[in-house]
């Protein structure tokens, strides 16, 4: 099959969080199946041309946005075998941050997003790619089959093109005032209750959710929770609309860039039965953070989006209880301005117990996956949650709230069968958290139940291969709905 996959980011080219990751890696493991997938992206300020060695293929890429043309030019370099496209458009994308810069969304990102979604549907004409399916990603692609089945509808060119289109957060709609309709060059018509209309905005998810053929979510069980008012953010009644076509996949990680065998990164290498090697990892983390080298110390860690989402706040209400049993704690972040100083308070109250980066620092992702004891995600929602699946692959034991893909790839581990690959809780609270981390560090003082713990997280699989099979599965589905 013809696949399009359409990301507003991608690694390694451009990466804000876990979606660059899945655009990264899916579509490699879809080309191992056999297809004929291509990537595309913007091109921003931070996509590095020359260290990817891309090439400009198309000068000129005519674009209808806000009642005009404009135009734009495609560059194409690669993920390995799967080419990738880069739509150029400076005025839109050579600016600092994907989405925002300094905590603000830039104004003008109803535009950017529906000109990047419009570019590259002109784009599969341009070059003569007919997709089969046309793999969308969130609400910054959520107008693709808007347009697909709306403004191309009569165009013979598309007659048949499929969609699939995949959430990996629902709490990110695009939502904006109703003007951006003429701004996305669509007409009033579809401003309704069964089209992209949303309390009287325009939601570019929503629409998403309408025009696609399948719909799927980045874990089964948060394919469940978003069908609920808990989950939903107001969409649940369109989901369960189109229940029937909807499902979850569990994101795959890419053992290629995260094996503590073969990472270059880290400061030695160690495996499953070769595990030394990690307790060099964390002498090395704690010298980097600043930290007292103590072998014995535990250390906790967060590499995260400082957000409500993430259930930072509850850390940080039971971090000094946490350092009071003996414990360091680590963390990577950068978001919210007011979770951002709680931290750096933490980190002046208990310098020797708290290293701080506030950045995005991939290396140092790595160094800490390595060298961590314990990796926190007290989500309140969790799509799926990448960091878990990194932690486990090297040793470091997840500790994580029972919600979307953590619920689904976490199980407790039981002392007494020597079963589970972390520790997991239910009740979104501050002292629950505590509770949890307190029997964690219970069980670490245990070395033999703590390394048996290790050896379990470490034989856990969470390859692409799985999952990308399930994908073609949809694939399947919706070309059998087409003919093309
Ligand atoms: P989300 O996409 O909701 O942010 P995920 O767990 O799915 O969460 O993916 C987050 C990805 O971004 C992971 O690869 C994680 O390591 C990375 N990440 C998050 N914050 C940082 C940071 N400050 N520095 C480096 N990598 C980060």
């Amino acid at each position: 099959m013809r696949i399009l996959f359409a990301s507003s980011e991608v690694a390694p080219f451009a990466k804000t969080g876990g979606l660059a990751d899945v655009a990264g890696a899916l579509p490699k493991a879809l080309k191992t199946l056999g297809h004929d997938i291509r990537v595309v992206l913007p091109k921003y300020r931070a996509v590095d041309a020359v260290k990817h060695g891309l090439r400009r293929i198309l000068p000129r890429l005519s674009v209808p946005i806000a009642g005009t043309v404009e135009t734009a030019a495609v560059w194409e370099g690669a993920i390995g075998s799967v080419p990738a496209y880069f739509i150029q458009q400076d005025d839109y994308y050579d600016r600092e941050g994907l989405y925002q810069v300094e905590g603000r969304d830039h104004p003008d990102n109803a535009e950017r997003f529906a000109f990047f979604s419009r570019a590259l549907i002109e784009l599969t004409r341009a070059v003569a790619f007919t997709p089969t399916v046309y793999h969308c990603n969130d609400w910054q692609t959520a107008l693709v089959p808007t347009y697909l089945r709306n403004t191309y509808q009569g165009d013979p060119e598309f007659q048949g093109a499929g969609v699939l289109f995949t959430v990996h957060n629902l709490g990110y709609q695009g939502l904006f005032k109703p003007a951006t309709l003429a701004v996305a060059n669509l007409g009033p018509e579809l401003f309704t209750p069964f089209g992209i209309e949303f309390y009287g905005k325009v939601n570019f998810l929503k629409a998403g959710l309408v025009w696609s053929d399948l719909i799927n979510t980045v874990s089964r069980k948060y394919s469940q929770e978003i069908q609920t008012e808990e989950f939903g953010h107001g969409l649940e009644g369109v989901l369960r609309s189109r229940g029937r076509d909807v499902s979850g996949i569990l994101n795959g990680i890419d053992y290629e860039e995260w094996h503590p065998s073969r990472d270059p990164i880290i400061a030695s290498r160690f495996s499953r039965d070769d595990p030394a090697g990690k307790a060099v990892c964390k002498a090395d983390l704690q010298r980097t953070f600043g930290l007292p080298e103590r072998p014995e110390t535990p250390v906790l860690a967060v590499i995260s989006r400082l957000a409500a989402q993430k259930g930072i706040d509850l850390i940080a209400e039971s971090l000094d209880a946490i350092l009071a049993m003996d414990a360091q704690f680590v963390l990577l972040g950068t978001g919210e301005p007011g979770l951002e100083k709680i931290f750096e308070t933490a980190k002046a109250r208990h310098p020797s117990r708290v290293g701080l980066r506030l950045g995005f620092d991939v290396g140092l992702s790595h160094k800490i996956e390595a060298g961590a004891d314990i990796f926190l995600m007290p989500s309140r929602y969790e799509p799926c949650g990448l960091n878990q699946m990194y932690s486990l692959a090297y040793g470091t034991i997840p500790l994580v709230r029972a919600t979307g893909g953590l619920d689904d790839t976490i199980q407790p581990f039981d002392p007494a069968r020597g079963t589970g690959n972390g520790f997991k809780f239910a009740e979104a609270t501050g002292a629950t958290l505590l509770a949890t981390v307190r029997r964690a560090l219970e069980l670490y003082r245990s070395p033999d139940q703590w390394r048996r713990l290790i050896r379990n997280a470490m034989a856990c699989d969470f390859s692409w291969d799985r999952s990308a099979k399930e994908y073609e599965a949809l694939y399947q589905e919706i070309a059998s709905r087409h003919t093309r």
